[in-house]
């Protein structure tokens, strides 16, 4: 049973933290005002091993497995949630299924650079008309000779509008239905076919770039198939789950930030003669809230923990994901409470938090999408 971090792990998350506070903390404002991902930092990264941290050692990861890309995910989200969004899909559903599926060659060509951060990565299954209802998509690709020929339109893609390569889902045999008739492919930016439709415009997490990407009779070598024809749907939903820890991680990140910012506004903030720590309807507001941080993430790395031990459990990750997007929003309104008008301005972080955390209980699965697998898991 997971019950406190290793050594390496605690000097991991010491080093990771002082990262993303030094390097990542001061390019967060410009970032966000321009809605663009500061793409220097993926070699960056890269050449100091940020990237990927779960990835195997062979392909010059760091192989640290979940609980790693968690503590990776929390401190940067700590910092910034959209730059944690972009690191995340980079280590994530971008690349897991080349690691799990991806034959040597693909790993050369896609993975490793994207290890180093030479290359970024974008993973593509929503559409216009599919989101939670992943089976779905309309996107097809259809086999002419030695290669394929994909159609379709992607929606809300992370990373899309930079991405060197995008993992797209689409049917390769639509009868066969979403099990046996989905595949994933690699497309190379540059791909004739596969244009960035239109950069998306965001209410938070706006350091993140969102894209919409339309693949129009885009023709991809054979070879650019990941894994088996008609697994794709598999391949996904591990992927999918895998992901969901990773947001659990960011929810948390985000809600510390919250937590921090509103234990130390508190004992700063003087009304009625006191700082309005001193204040029970304060106090209680900072206990809940550091109560419920604990809570989630003791959820979080013990899903982690099961993922990396070969337990791999619907469940406790729909749990993990479904309780620290909740607690994140619930901490943001807080603490915008706690920090009074100050916390509605536009140059305090607070109102950034608060923007970004409502994302959390949409993306890669909605609360209600998460309360249904749960459910399921409980045999009803
Ligand atoms: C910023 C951002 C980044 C994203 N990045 C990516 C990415 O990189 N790659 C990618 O493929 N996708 C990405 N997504 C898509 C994301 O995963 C979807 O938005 C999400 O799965 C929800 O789908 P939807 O937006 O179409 O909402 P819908 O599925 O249309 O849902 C709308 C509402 O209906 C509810 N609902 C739907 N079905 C049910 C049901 N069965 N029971 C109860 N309620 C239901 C939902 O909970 C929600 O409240 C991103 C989205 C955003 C906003």
């Amino acid at each position: 049973m997971f019950i406190e971090f290793t050594q390496e792990q605690t000097m991991f998350q010491g080093a990771i933290r002082d990262f993303a506070e030094k390097e990542i903390a001061p390019l967060v404002e410009e970032a966000e005002e321009k809605e663009r991902f500061p793409v220097a930092l993926f070699p960056r990264m890269g050449a100091l091993g940020y990237l990927c941290v779960s990835h195997p050692a062979k392909y010059g990861a760091g192989e640290l497995g979940k609980v790693g890309d968690c503590i990776a995910v929390e401190e940067i989200a700590r910092i910034a949630s959209g730059i944690a969004s972009a690191i995340m899909v980079q280590g994530g559903i971008g690349t897991v299924i080349l690691v799990r599926q991806g034959t040597e060659e693909q790993k050369q060509k896609y993975l490793i650079p994207a290890i180093k951060g030479e290359k970024i990565a974008a993973f593509a299954l929503t559409e216009p008309n599919a989101g939670s209802d992943a089976a779905a998509i309309q996107t097809t690709a259809v086999k002419e000779g030695d290669s394929y020929v994909i159609n379709g339109t992607k929606m809300f893609i992370t990373n899309g509008p930079i991405a060197d390569f995008v993992v797209v889902m689409s049917y390769t045999d639509k009868e066969a239905g979403p099990r046996k008739g989905m595949s994933a492919f690699v497309v190379e930016k540059g791909t004739p076919g596969f244009t960035v439709a239109r950069k998306l415009s965001k209410v938070g997490n706006r350091s993140a770039e969102t894209g919409e990407l339309a693949f129009q009779d885009c023709r991809v070598p054979a070879e650019n198939l990941l894994g088996e024809a008609g697994e794709g749907f598999g391949y996904m939903l591990a992927t999918l789950a895998r992901g969901r820890v990773s947001h659990a991680a960011r929810s948390l990140g985000v809600a510390r930030a919250a937590f921090e910012a509103s234990l130390q506004y508190a004992q700063e903030r003087v009304q009625f003669g006191q700082p309005i720590a001193r204040f029970q309807a304060i106090r209680f507001k900072l206990a809940r809230m550091a109560t419920d941080i604990e809570a989630a993430r003791w959820l979080m790395y013990r899903a982690a923990w099961l993922v990396d031990n070969g337990q791999e459990r619907m469940k406790e990750v729909a749990m993990a994901k479904f309780f620290a997007s909740e607690v994140a929003q619930q901490a943001v309104t807080e603490a915008m409470h706690i920090h009074g008008g100050y916390g509605y301005m536009s140059e305090h972080p607070v109102q950034r938090y608060y923007r970004d955390a409502k994302l959390f209980t949409i993306t890669e699965g909605t609360s209600e999408i998460q309360q249904t697998i749960i459910a399921r898991e409980l045999g009803i």
